[in-house]
């Protein structure tokens, strides 16, 4: 049987980010959802068919619910990619920026060189740089920055 690798919160080298990786900022994400309609749009997938969606970070009892108690309350956002994710390759082949990431209003996303800078800044200003863990079976390449301020 093959070996399966299980990474956990692996914290990618900069030789390991690959050409057509996907960064997500996730200090600038605010959970609007707006990657992943452009992404149903833009990819002609049916109503209601995510490549991605948004997790809401906080008490895990659904989209945008705080963890904690008022007035101590803090939640931040997660875009996850599922495998189905094939990264606009006719897009990016041409030139252009994946949906996803041309639409993000708050530029939390990011893709190829331009990834490779932003986590290259983000791990300057101290952010924890990611991949998901292997049993997490979500599209290889993508790479977090961790929301590096105590609430958001
Ligand atoms: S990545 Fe951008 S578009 Fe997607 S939820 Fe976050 S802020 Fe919105
Ligand atoms: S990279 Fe393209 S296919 Fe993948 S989630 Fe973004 S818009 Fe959808």
């Amino acid at each position: 049987m093959a070996e399966t690798k299980i990474v956990w919160a692996h914290s990618p080298a900069a030789e390991e980010i690959p050409e057509d990786a996907i960064f997500v900022d996730r200090l600038r994400c605010t959970g609007c959802w707006t990657c992943s309609l452009a992404c149903m749009t833009g990819n002609g997938l049916k109503d209601g068919q995510f490549f991605v969606t948004v997790r809401t970070l906080g008490s895990g009892e659904g989209i945008d619910r705080p963890a904690g108690v008022w007035p101590d309350l803090h939640m931040s956002w997660m875009p996850f990619y599922s495998k189905h994710c094939i990264k606009c390759k006719p897009r990016t082949e041409a030139g252009e920026l994946p949906y996803c990431v041309a639409q993000c209003p708050n530029k939390a996303l990011a893709y190829g060189a331009d990834a490779a800078e932003k986590i290259a800044a983000a791990r300057a200003r101290g952010a924890r740089i990611y991949q998901l863990p292997g049993w997490e079976q979500g599209k290889e390449g993508v790479i977090y920055a961790s929301p590096d301020r105590k609430i958001i």
